[in-house]
């Protein structure tokens, strides 16, 4: 069994992604080809934005959106710490200053009125300027975008929506992608829509944010490729992983169908003995992962019966990004944020993908009542 099926996945869809692959050798267009753009129309229809920029990968296309929105040295960028380290690493990268917040023990996400008493401290202490906030749809599901909209209209911030994991959910129809100033998503091949290498995409509904991520995945380019207007990256869609990215699109919606019903079995077998993920009223979740918590302990124990049985678990995060050792220099403590921390010594994940049959449910969920 694995903890996700990208062979299955591929044997699925194999004709469709060869053919779409030859064409691309056909054509030789390899930088920024037709199938980027066919993309971009594609997702831009799927996430329901007005503009969809293709680039090299999921950290750079959060990176490409702190720099659209102007934020560097001197200001403050407010995050959740329970995330992978790319969404945090991007705020040093460009010179601003992360401040991290704890998240709600029910959806794992950053908690709104701790990010709004972080805000607060921030402007009492004066020594960062408040400029947005990175909200992550982590396992799946996004982020509580009212409330956290309400806080970036009175503080005056401006919201990135990390949809690297979230891609595929949304909020009482609306999609993930679509909330903030500026979406992101990372195509890794593990993520819910992946490609077969490095990949991702930036969404906006803001003309001039489009046309400056367009500048700087391209070196900041002007009117011309040689006249440069900005400082910018070399963070492009590969026109390859955009052809495999067309056929997988398609498919997704019917993924999305099937990973909600491995959810479903998961939940209806495990929720007597774990905490199993939550999905408020009017959400979806992508299930980018299925995070679950036992409701007396011994994760140690759980995960090494799997173990024996050869099931792949793995655990997300076990690490805070305020434990971090590149983040030391803040000075943060480990209890500073005790859900997070709580979480950390608690979860697992467990295997998750549109392709996971009957039979392998059934043996996940027999060892783990073991
Ligand atoms: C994977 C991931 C990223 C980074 O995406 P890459 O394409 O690997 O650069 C950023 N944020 C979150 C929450 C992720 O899960």
């Amino acid at each position: 069994m694995q903890f996700i099926d990208l062979q299955k996945q591929y044997q699925h869809l194999k004709s469709r992604i060869d053919q779409r692959i030859q064409t691309v050798l056909d054509h030789g267009k390899y930088i920024l080809g037709p199938e980027v753009k066919e993309l971009e129309e594609k997702l831009s229809e799927y996430v329901g934005v007005k503009h969809t920029i293709g680039v090299a990968n999921g950290t750079d296309a959060l990176q490409l959106s702190l720099m659209a929105l102007d934020v560097g040295p001197g200001d403050a960028v407010f995050t959740t710490t329970f995330t992978f380290f790319a969404t945090a690493e991007v705020i040093s990268l460009i010179g601003a200053h992360p401040i991290f917040v704890d998240i709600e023990e029910k959806t794992y996400n950053i908690d709104p009125n701790k990010l709004e008493k972080e805000i607060q401290t921030v402007i009492s202490e004066g020594k960062f300027t408040p400029k947005a906030i990175i909200a992550v749809d982590l396992f799946g599901l996004p982020a509580d975008y009212d409330a956290i909209s309400t806080i970036a209209g009175k503080y005056r911030l401006k919201i990135i929506e990390d949809a690297a994991q979230g891609f595929g959910g949304s909020i009482n129809g609306k999609m993930a992608g679509s909330f903030g100033d500026i979406a992101t998503t990372s195509f890794f091949p593990a993520k819910p829509l992946g490609c077969y290498g490095d990949g991702g995409a930036v969404f906006t509904n803001d003309d001039n944010l489009a046309a400056k991520i367009i500048s700087l995945r391209v070196h900041g380019k002007g009117t011309d490729k040689y006249d440069n207007v900005r400082i910018g990256l070399n963070s492009r869609l590969d026109t390859i992983q955009a052809a495999i990215l067309l056929e997988k699109l398609a498919e997704f919606p019917r993924e999305l169908e099937l990973r909600q019903a491995v959810a479903d079995s998961y939940r209806a077998a495990l929720h007597n003995q774990f905490h199993v993920p939550y999905v408020p009223e009017g959400y979806a979740s992508s299930w980018a992962q299925y995070t679950i918590r036992p409701l007396e302990g011994f994760r140690a124990e759980y995960m090494s019966i799997l173990k024996e049985a050869r099931i792949p678990t793995a655990i997300y995060y076990g690490k805070n990004m305020h434990e971090q050792t590149a983040f030391s220099s803040l000075n943060y403590k480990k209890c500073d944020f005790p859900v997070a921390d709580d979480m950390a010594r608690s979860v697992f994940s467990l295997p998750m993908h549109p392709y996971l049959d009957e039979e392998e449910i059934k043996i996940v969920i027999n060892a783990l009542s073991k």
